[in-house]
């Protein structure tokens, strides 16, 4: 999510794409949220002819060959049940070829998805906006079989109430950001209640950078935690 917030300084405050790193294999996406800085961006640069078409750009699954691992989030453009089965099907084999690196997927629309795998280094996960998409984290089970889940919970919208984190290994918290009129900034209440939840279950939680910088989360309350298995 693009940070159109003045900066205010800190060494404490881990920003995400510092960790992990972006990689689109595929950019595009139908669903219209109405936040998408992707769009916003893809039309700016011109990088697609229409970003409501997905298309697979197989060549940067190169970027994969990275000897130091890495963690890439492979959907920052996309979502991934908008991925056509060939695609998915060429990255799974590269990422099977790469298990030094962790992959991971987000998805709006679970119910689309029909996936098994046992690749340990790939985790699949939703984004929920507000309580009535909390069905969304199960849905994802349901329809993806893989070894490892998340769970991103941004932007927000209203207070998602509680949750069935069951096999969910990280969860993210997040806002909207940018200057957009209609936006609706997480409120901490919705924040530290979902944070709770997971910690109840030992489940790590990153506060994203934005909750500091939109000074929604002090400093000395932001919890930036990722899973063991992304040994960053
Ligand atoms: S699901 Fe993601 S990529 Fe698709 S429109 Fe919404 S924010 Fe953009």
């Amino acid at each position: 999510m693009r940070n159109l917030l003045p900066r205010i300084k800190s060494d404490m405050i881990t920003c995400i794409k510092d960790k992990i790193k972006n990689l689109n294999v595929v950019i595009g996406c139908p669903i219209g949220c109405r936040y998408c800085y992707a769009r916003n961006n893809c039309r700016r640069f011109h990088i697609t002819d229409d970003f409501h078409k997905p298309e697979f750009f197989e060549r940067k699954l190169r970027l994969f060959d990275s000897k130091r691992p890495k963690v890439f989030l492979l959907t920052g453009m996309s979502d991934f049940a908008y991925w056509q089965p060939d695609w998915t099907e060429k990255v799974f084999e590269k990422a099977a070829a790469t298990p030094q690196n962790t992959y991971l997927f987000l998805t709006k629309r679970p119910e689309r998805l029909h996936i098994r795998t046992d690749l340990d280094n790939l985790w699949f996960g939703v984004t929920v906006t507000c309580a009535a998409e909390r069905e969304r984290i199960g849905i994802l089970k349901q329809n993806v079989r893989a070894k490892h889940y998340h769970a991103t919970f941004e932007p927000l919208s209203d207070e998602v109430g509680e949750v069935d984190f069951t096999g969910i290994e990280w969860v993210v918290l997040g806002t909207e950001t940018g200057n957009c009129k209609d936006k609706t900034p997480s409120q901490k209440p919705w924040i530290d209640g979902l944070a709770a939840q997971a910690q109840r279950k030992n489940i790590p939680v990153f506060m994203k950078e934005d909750l500091f910088f939109a000074g929604i989360v002090p400093e000395s309350l932001m919890i930036q935690k990722f899973p063991k298995e992304f040994d960053l």
